[in-house]
């Protein structure tokens, strides 16, 4: 199994140096050469953890080890649920519940991972390098990513979050995360400007690495990511025909609270290898950039961004989308090229003919305001006694852009609702309280459901990373950090 560039511009490489470097050097991201068949995956186990180790068995073969596998499985059992990614009816759809692992949102179920096989990797590969896990967050990869790489030797993990946007429970997993090898800093900028930086400092490494360090994404560009994102769509495919008295073979439709395109991607793969799914919704805020390019193959990101109630949605560049122009334009690298570089020059590309067709047949785009991400929230809250968090309601509205198909939803459930207390408290017309240690308690009461146990220590740790830089100055606040470590 080789990777190599959606971009075309470097040699294939293989996996454990895909996962490694992260990006391509082109600037591309890595693509496997071919997908695995499903023959090749071979029988899936009954549990989420048999069903993550053979995916990532297929696609990192060299890296999967009995060992690792034995670590994948630990790492699943234990998160906070039965199964992993409870499947719950809510209202004639069903909700697919990301968030119960360590900090309590969807990133953890690859961050869980990604760590055991880059640890691998780097054992094989290059085992006298050290390895900064260098990530912009926009909220949520952050905690997940310094939760998963905790004391994990050989690795540092060098966080940016914005200032503007992130919740302060998010901020405060960041900021109040403890371990050694662990760096969050917060910047006055939002999550672009961080991506943008990290990106630079990954073009620019050989000149920025001091003897010895290597650079390494934990940003769901890294292939490492996105695999493991692929088991819960086909755990939820299995779960609805065994459980549920859906039709093996029939179609289902996910609905994906979208960002930087990276779990919407992981389940156009999974449709890609034969598993039977239908649209793909892609849910935004107002920052409707991919509605937009969904609806014209038009995408452009010459527009303000909007700080929402759901922050990390709040992107204006969604990198994965790089990976499905590729399959788009049947894996034309040198039409991904052009079109990235149009986006870099001019801030807007044009997709038409069969490439927008292809899009458009499995996905479709909407779009919420703030007001409507409140209104869904009060109002499955009132109907269903369910509580969502703001990203997710972006994906329950989504689901109007289904119109009358009758495949069954799944609604992707991609944070706690504790991890928003206000935002959620204000939705259902509950008082606000102003101490900060009231917020959990109080949503607790109104929702007469406990907080998870990840978020129930969180802030009676000490603050330990208080750093703040403007976004002119990351680059050089990375070199210094990384010079230092
Ligand atoms: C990261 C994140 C998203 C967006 O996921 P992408 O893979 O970036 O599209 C949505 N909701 C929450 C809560 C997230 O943390």
């Amino acid at each position: 199994m080789r990777y190599h560039s959606t971009r075309g511009a470097s040699a294939p490489v293989p996996a454990v140096q895909a996962l490694l470097s992260g990006a391509a050097k082109d600037g591309g991201l890595f693509v496997p050469e071919s997908l695995p068949s499903r023959q090749a995956i071979g029988p899936l186990g009954p549990g989420y953890g048999d069903v993550a180790v053979r995916m990532l068995a297929a696609f990192f073969p060299e890296v999967v080890t009995e060992q690792v596998a034995a670590q994948l499985q630990a790492a699943y059992a234990r998160f906070d649920a039965a199964g992993v990614t409870p499947l719950v009816p809510v209202g004639g759809s069903f909700v697919l519940e990301l968030f119960h692992g360590p900090t309590a949102a969807f990133k953890d179920l690859a961050l869980q991972a990604l760590p055991l096989l880059l640890a691998r990797a780097r054992e094989l590969a290059s085992p006298d390098l050290r390895y900064a896990v260098l990530t912009a967050t926009s909220g949520d990869t952050g905690s997940a990513a310094m939760e998963g790489f905790r004391d994990i030797p050989g690795f540092s993990v060098l966080v940016y979050y914005p200032m503007k946007g992130i919740s302060p429970m998010q901020q405060a997993q960041m900021t109040r995360m403890p371990g050694d090898n662990l760096k969050a800093v917060g910047i006055r900028g939002n999550f672009d400007d961080a991506q943008a930086a990290v990106k630079d400092a990954f073009q620019q490494q050989e000149a920025l690495l001091p003897p010895g360090m290597a650079l390494t994404s934990a940003n769901s560009i890294n292939i490492g990511r996105l695999v493991p994102q692929m088991v819960y769509y086909i755990t939820a495919c299995r779960e609805l025909t065994q459980k549920h008295g859906v039709q093996p073979g029939q179609d289902i439709d996910f609905i994906v609270p979208t960002g930087n395109f990276g779990d919407i991607l992981a389940g156009y793969l999974v449709k890609r290898l034969g598993w039977p799914i239908g649209r793909l919704v892609c849910a935004s805020n107002e920052n409707r950039v991919l509605t937009d390019f969904l609806a014209t193959g038009r995408y452009d990101k010459n527009r303000a961004l909007r700080t929402s109630l759901s922050p990390a949605m709040d992107i204006l560049v969604s990198s994965n989308l790089e990976r499905l122009l590729y399959y788009a334009f049947l894996e034309d690298t040198h039409k991904v090229q052009a079109l990235m570089a149009d986006l870099a020059r001019d801030g807007h590309y044009q997709v038409s003919g069969p490439a927008l067709s292809h899009i458009q047949e499995h996905f479709q785009g909407a779009s919420a305001t703030d007001g409507d991400t409140l209104t869904a929230i009060r109002q499955v809250f009132g109907e269903y006694r369910y509580l969502m968090d703001p990203h997710t309601a972006t994906a329950w509205l989504a689901q109007e852009a289904l119109g009358p198909s009758r495949n069954p939803r799944v609604v992707l459930a991609t944070a706690s609702p504790f991890k928003f207390p206000k935002t959620v408290l204000a939705a259902i017309n509950k008082p606000v309280p102003k101490d900060p240690a009231q917020l959990l308690p109080s949503l607790e009461a109104a929702a007469g459901q406990p907080v998870p146990r990840a978020l129930a220590a969180v802030l009676t740790r000490p603050v330990r990373h208080r750093d703040l830089v403007d976004r002119e100055d990351i680059l050089q606040d990375i070199t210094w950090r990384l010079a230092a470590w």
